[in-house]
């Protein structure tokens, strides 16, 4: 059976991008979660979340347990946060494979498309960066920027948004690993 970690980005101590109304560390945990609720539902896969409620991990390791889960596939999940910032961007390190750039499309595509049900909103693009977590994970690794915490907050406050979004990742997930269905 496949193997993927989850990876909710921030917790506890670490908020993340923060707003008047919206922390990103709840908004990742809530995705991830609703990720992960779909795949478990849908499809046959081993699952590993490197947290499930509001704690502090560190980013080392984030990357060491999806190794010692020997994940076929990491996903992490952010939001962004920048003055007048707004959209959707995805991150795989620089020097990756192939199969990180094909996962990286499938998993993009699936969340812009179900992100514009709701509002046309700006396609960033696929991007690269030398994230840690992307560094010294040893399996293809994603990491997605669902939208700007200030400008796209009334989306982000919206438990639908959440769900639909995690779903997505599901979705694309699945994709990408050829999961059977349950
Ligand atoms: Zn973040």
């Amino acid at each position: 059976m496949k193997r993927l970690t989850i990876d909710a980005g921030h917790g506890g101590e670490d908020p993340g991008a923060v707003s008047d109304k919206l922390r990103e560390k709840d908004i990742t945990l809530k995705i991830a979660l609703y990720a992960e609720e779909f795949l478990r539902k849908n499809f046959e896969v081993l699952i590993k979340m490197t947290r499930s409620n509001d704690v502090f991990v560190s980013l080392n390791e984030r990357a060491r347990i999806a190794n010692r889960f020997k994940s076929d596939l990491f996903v992490s999940i952010h939001v962004n946060a920048a003055t007048n910032g707004t959209g959707f961007e995805s991150y795989i390190y620089p020097e990756t494979k192939q199969q990180t750039r094909e996962f990286q499309k499938a998993l993009h595509s699936e969340i812009t498309t179900t992100i514009n049900k709701y509002r046309n909103i700006k396609d960033r693009g696929l991007k690269t960066a030398h994230y840690l977590v992307l560094k010294k994970t040893s399996m293809p690794a994603v990491l997605t920027e669902n939208l700007f915490i200030d400008l796209d907050g009334d989306l982000l406050s919206q438990e639908s948004f959440l769900k639909e979004v995690g779903e997505a990742h599901g979705r694309g997930i699945a994709e990408f690993l050829q999961l059977p269905k349950i």
